[in-house]
């Protein structure tokens, strides 16, 4: 397996790249944590939140981390990429819960990582707290990356940061609606800088 191919099967598995996860944790370093608190939609197995939650306890916030833990509709029972220890047999669902909250432990980040469960739409919708940061990291099917953006965004602080995660213009490298339904628009909208771009994370500051 080349390092490319590599890259592509463990995005595509929810995972995220050693280069990434450190693009992200100096995001997350250099927040101003006076703007608000950090929040990642998306959280899964709690990966990203462990590369994050050192650097926003050192910067004096928290990271709350959304997700339904469901599971992402490419993600389900019978799909590709799917994986059958995630499933509650109690239920029949998916549930990555006890694994988030392991990973968050077992790292010692209980004291700055606050566990969001539930439907994101719903939680934004009645969410009031500006952001430093948002990571977008959710699910990537054109509705819900649309949904992330148009709920979440408004969120972001001025001069606070916004990380999108498996952004890809060419779509030889992977799924559309990150890159066509979040990234595309939040730049379009000229209210945000382009900082930097690290596989298919991209790390934008709010201007206006
Ligand atoms: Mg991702």
């Amino acid at each position: 397996m080349t390092p490319d191919e590599r890259r592509h099967a463990e995005a595509a598995r929810g995972f995220m790249p050693t280069d990434e996860g450190a693009a992200l944790a100096a995001a997350a370093a250099s927040i101003d944590a006076s703007l608000g608190p950090v929040l990642e939609v998306g959280s899964y197995c709690g990966k990203s939140a462990c590369w994050m939650g050192p650097s926003v306890r050192a910067a004096g916030t928290v990271l709350y981390c959304l997700d339904h833990h469901r599971g992402s509709e490419e993600n389900q029972a019978g799909w590709e990429h799917h994986e059958p220890d995630l499933i509650d047999p109690a239920v029949g669902k998916m549930d990555t819960l006890p694994f988030f909250r392991r990973t968050i432990h077992d790292a010692g980040l209980e004291d700055v990582v606050v566990a969001l469960v539930g439907d994101g739409p719903t939680v934004a919708r009645n969410w009031a707290t500006p952001l430093s940061m948002l990571f977008i990291d959710g699910g990537h099917g054109v509705e819900p990356a649309r949904l992330d953006r148009e709920l979440w965004v408004p969120h972001v602080a001025l001069g606070g940061l916004l990380a999108i995660h498996d952004v890809f213009p060419d779509p030889a490298d992977g799924g559309r609606p990150p890159y066509e339904e979040i990234y595309l628009p939040v730049m379009a909208s000229g209210a945000f800088e382009e900082l930097s771009a690290t596989g298919s994370l991209r790390l934008l500051r709010r201007t206006g």
